[in-house]
């Protein structure tokens, strides 16, 4: 049996998968069952952040693997400290909670708000307010936190203590403050499932003043957008906010599962022994990967990663067929006149793998696409477009 039916037949149908069974990888060139070569515009959503089967990584993680694949929490690591200590030296952040996911790493977050709010102000501050149309991630609780109807249908009752404001309405996120007891704040700097929609730099900076103003933790989920993905070394670090929670994941891993929950300096002795655990959470392989990505992210590549940007805007607005581009760094959203679906299916033709976000199409190439691939994934991007 084929690798496409054999799945259909025993894999659950949560997904409806491209008709593409990957092979191998290397590079920006991904090749199929039959052999054929794709330029890869998605990356695994936004995760195999230098490509499939980057030397340095595989390099990392195999010289982990020889020596210990795994120990559980019971023990100490290398990797696990090492990779703690970039984390705070490149964000200034203090303490690093360890996962292997997005909505593990946003599980957190929320723990370290509740338990932050409710030790200071009482138990009743419990509230999450995050935005509409977020995507936070598929937990029960995460989905709560996500602010899309859509993902919510019979799965009820989800977990209480989330509203959701409108993004860019400053007023309108002032009074769910005075109508709830709030114990974060959540948002994406820039809405990736959402649509790749940047908020306004406006609306971010006044959300953090409301947060100081009222001692409320701010949360900024950079699942998708962190790790370099935006230009900068995480999306919030663009509009000049000092968030207390970050959580982390898919780029952080460059391809293995990885979540990671940074706190502030206030935040930091939050959770002590015992509030919160993992068994596979600082997996040493995982976070020699993630040491081995995270090292690479200095200024001239994030400034290399904002020049392709500045190639791809540059390439696409304006041009025929196409009604915006939005995003930031290598994560970009764009509207087509055609369906969305339709021009992914013709650039699949062509060989460039893109993905959907909402209506749009949906682009988050490799960070170190060599510009000879990305030129060629543009033109076939432009002519499907037209
Ligand atoms: C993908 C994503 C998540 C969920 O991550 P998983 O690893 O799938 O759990 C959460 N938040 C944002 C912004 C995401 O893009």
């Amino acid at each position: 049996m084929d690798i496409i039916s054999l799945d259909k037949e025993y894999v659950a149908g949560t997904y409806n998968r491209f008709p593409v069974a990957i092979v191998s990888g290397k590079g920006t060139l991904l090749t199929d069952a039959e052999g054929k070569q794709y330029i890869d515009m998605g990356t695994g959503i936004g995760v195999t952040a230098f490509g499939s089967g980057d030397e340095q990584w595989v390099k990392a993680v195999t010289q982990q693997l020889e020596k210990v694949q795994h120990t559980s929490n019971l023990y100490y690591t290398e990797p696990c400290a090492r990779l703690a200590q970039l984390l705070c030296q490149k964000t200034g952040m203090k303490k690093v909670f360890f996962s292997n996911s997005g909505a593990e790493a946003n599980e957190c977050a929320i723990k370290y708000a509740r338990k932050y709010s409710q030790e200071k102000k009482g138990a009743q501050y419990s509230t999450i307010i995050t935005l509409e149309n977020s995507f936070h991630g598929r937990t029960l609780t995460t989905l709560a936190a996500t602010g899309q109807e859509q993902f919510h249908k019979l799965f009820q009752p989800l977990t209480p203590g989330f509203v959701h404001a409108k993004a860019g309405d400053i007023a309108g996120l002032y009074k769910l403050v005075e109508e709830n007891c709030v114990a974060g704040i959540m948002l994406e700097c820039v809405q990736g499932e959402g649509g790749v929609v940047p908020l306004a730099p406006e609306f971010v900076k006044a959300a953090a003043a409301l947060c100081e103003e009222k001692d409320i933790p701010l949360m900024i989920d950079e699942v998708q957008t962190g790790n370099g993905r935006t230009g900068a070394l995480y999306a919030y670090m663009h509009y000049g906010i000092h968030p207390d929670i970050v959580s982390t994941a898919k780029g952080l891993g460059g391809g293995l599962p990885i979540g990671a929950t940074m706190v502030s300096e206030k935040m930091q002795s939050m959770l002590s022994f015992g509030d919160h655990g993992s068994t596979f959470g600082g997996n040493p392989v995982c976070c020699a990967g993630a040491l081995s990505i995270l090292s690479r992210l200095d200024d001239t590549f994030l400034a290399q990663v904002q020049q392709k940007s500045d190639y791809i805007f540059n390439a696409l607005e304006n041009a025929e067929g196409i009604e915006s581009v939005t995003g930031k760094g290598l994560m970009i959203g764009i509207k087509t006149k055609k369906e969305a679906k339709e021009v992914v299916a013709a650039c699949r033709q062509q060989g460039v793998l893109c993905l959907t976000a909402k209506d749009k199409v949906r682009l988050l190439p490799p960070l170190n696409i060599p510009m000879d691939l990305l030129t060629q994934a543009v033109e076939v991007i432009k002519t499907a477009c037209k």
